[in-house]
This record gives structure tokens, sequence and C-alpha cells, in this order.
């Protein structure tokens, strides 16, 4: 069986239901402090509430089940608020991966693919960016990830633990039968803020940052569709099942857009002309993240098939759903 740590969270429930799919047994790890519990209840699939900072509530899981591997996404993921409260992130992020890794060790359960980020990289010195680039974050949600990168490290040389980290760019889309999607309260993502604006949710899309040094002067980044970013995911656990060693490998699409350009991409996909207004930079936002994604195609044979604008598809198709859903 696998376990899905933070399963009912946007791209750990796209895993959820790819695992589901290929055949496998899964069992979702949530605390639903982020996630929600109509996704996994939705999926259909067996879950377990409970936190990762509670290692009794890991023990009982391992001591029930018989759990061959864990794909680990739980976590908190917002950079602004990991800038106001440190604590809360070193906590859940650091504490509650330590305590999932000594539980796994302890029960003889050595495979991990786990959801690390481009915010381990900080601000880029060389574009685009692969898994050898310096790892100097510049926000707590970055340290938190490259900490527990570290501490892999160390739980292989001292207990043979093998872990795949996965470093994403930007996610976005969603499952393209509308089933499940990206949901955050509050939403402070791109694509699907262009989006809400576009449903007339009465706010206006603001846009961080017209001045940087870029082709129009807004933000570059790589934009990864969450089904190729999920097929990535179900290949590292395929490799780490046939015995691979403990590695590392950013997902992205080494294909940069601007802000400009994705909200272009939402007007064109909705039809529709979205408000919007400019506004100061966001802290924190580096000028330019893409990409080197060749080392997923030469050890996975993994490349990316959708384009933004499937992206940008999938999430209008989701966006819309949500929003009738929660009318
Ligand atoms: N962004 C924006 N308005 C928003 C949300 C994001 O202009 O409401 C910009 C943000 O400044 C960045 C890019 O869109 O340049 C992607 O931001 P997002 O929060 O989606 O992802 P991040 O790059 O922080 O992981």
């Amino acid at each position: 069986m696998i376990l899905v740590t933070g399963g009912a969270g946007y791209i750990g429930s796209h895993c959820v239901l790819k695992l589901k799919e290929a055949g496998e047994k899964v069992l979702v790890f949530d605390n639903f402090s982020t996630g929600h519990i109509e996704t996994v209840q939705n999926l259909g699939v067996e879950f377990v509430k409970g936190d990762l900072k509670n290692p009794s509530d890991i023990n009982a899981v391992f001591d029930d089940y018989k759990i061959d591997a864990v794909v680990h996404f739980a976590a908190f993921s917002q950079v602004g608020e990991s800038v106001k409260e440190p604590y809360k992130y070193f906590q859940n992020n650091v504490c509650g991966t330590l305590n999932l890794l000594d539980v796994m060790v302890k029960h003889d359960c050595k495979k991990i693919v786990f959801s690390s980020t481009a915010a381990t990289y900080g601000e880029p010195v060389y574009t685009p960016i692969d898994e050898n680039h310096p790892q100097k974050p510049i926000n707590p949600y970055g340290e938190t990830k490259l900490t527990v990168e570290m501490i892999m490290d160390d739980f292989d040389k001292a207990y043979g633990l093998k872990s795949v980290r996965l470093r994403y760019f930007n996610v976005a889309g969603a499952d393209e039968s509308g089933r499940i999607g990206e949901w955050h309260e509050p939403e402070t993502h791109l694509v699907p803020n262009v989006l809400k604006a576009a449903l007339g949710s009465g706010q206006v899309f603001k846009l961080f940052g017209d001045d940087y040094d870029t082709k129009d002067g807004t933000c570059v980044r790589d934009y990864i569709d969450v089904n190729d970013l999920i097929d990535a995911h179900i290949l590292a656990l395929k490799y780490l099942q046939d015995g691979g060693d403990t590695n590392v490998f950013n997902l992205g699409t080494k294909t940069g857009s601007t802000v400009k350009e994705v909200f272009a991409a939402c007007e064109n996909v909705t039809g529709m002309k979205i408000p919007y207004e400019i506004c100061p930079r966001r802290e924190g936002d580096p000028a330019i993240l893409v990409a080197d994604n060749t080392k997923a195609l030469e050890i996975f044979g993994w490349q990316p098939s959708r384009k933004l604008q499937n992206s940008v598809q999938s999430a209008w198709n989701w966006e819309q759903i949500l929003t009738n859903r929660n009318k």
C-alpha cells in the first residue's frame, strides 16, 4: 500500500487519483487543515485523519497497514505566510517530516517521494536552473524544504532511506475530467486568481509588479501542468520500487511565461476581458524562475506534454465547477 500524506490537498489529490487509476492501493493521511475532506470522499479512497506533528498518529498508520512507500505532500506552502510565521512552518514542515521519517525507518519502510520546490534555490544565479544550482532559499518556506532534503540525505547514510526529491516550479491546471482541482482558502496563486476575477467574484486581479527586468516587465515563471507533474511522481515511485538510489529532479517545462502572458492565456481561454490592476511588487518574488528539466527526461524518460493553454483550460473548467458548488 502507498501512503499519501497531504492527499486531500491540491497536488496530493491528483496523485491519489493517478495512483488509483494505475491500480495501486492508496491510503491518504491528512489533517485537513488546508486540504478538504470532500476531496478524498469524492475520490472514494481510504483515509486517516491525523497530524504529522503527533508521532502516535503516524505510528498507528504503520502499525495498522503494510506501507511499502510514502509520497509526502503534507506541508504548508505559502511563502508570504512563512515569512510572518516561521515557527508554524518549521514545526509543521520540518518537525512533521522528521516524525514521519523516524516512524518509517522504525517500520522498515525506506522509500519516499518528496514534494520539494524551486524555492530551495532562492535567487537564481543562472537560468534555466538545473539540479546543481546552489540552494540558498530566501524565505522560511524554501528553508523548510531544503532542511528536509538535508535530513533525507542523512537518513539515507544512517538508515538506508531512499528518497526522490521533486523540486516543483509553478504548478497549474486540474484534473481534465473536472473531478478535482486547485482549492486553496485563501487563494494566492496566479492562475486561479485571474480566473476568479474572470468569474466576477468582485475581486480585480492584482498584478504584482510590472517593472522587472524581463521582456514585458512582469515576472517569468515555468508553469508545469499538475497532470504532467503527477506522471513524474508515478515514475519516481517506480524508480524507487525498482531499487533506485536517492535522487533529485526539477519538475518544470524549460519554458518561461510572464504574468502578462498567463493573463492573456486566461483571457483567451475564457473569452472574457478580465479586470486587473497593476500593484507593487510582492516581496520575495525573483524576476525569473525557469527549470532545466533534462535530468527527469534522462533518468525517468519524463517529458511534460501539456502547454500553458491546456493548464489554463482545465483550471478554468474546474474553477467554474468549484464556484457553482460553493454557491
Ligand atoms: N502573481 C500576481 N498576482 C496574484 C498572484 C501571483 O501577479 O494574485 C504573480 C506573482 O507575483 C508571481 C507569479 O504571479 O510573479 C506566480 O505567483 P504564484 O503565487 O502563482 O506562484 P509562486 O511563483 O509564488 O510560486
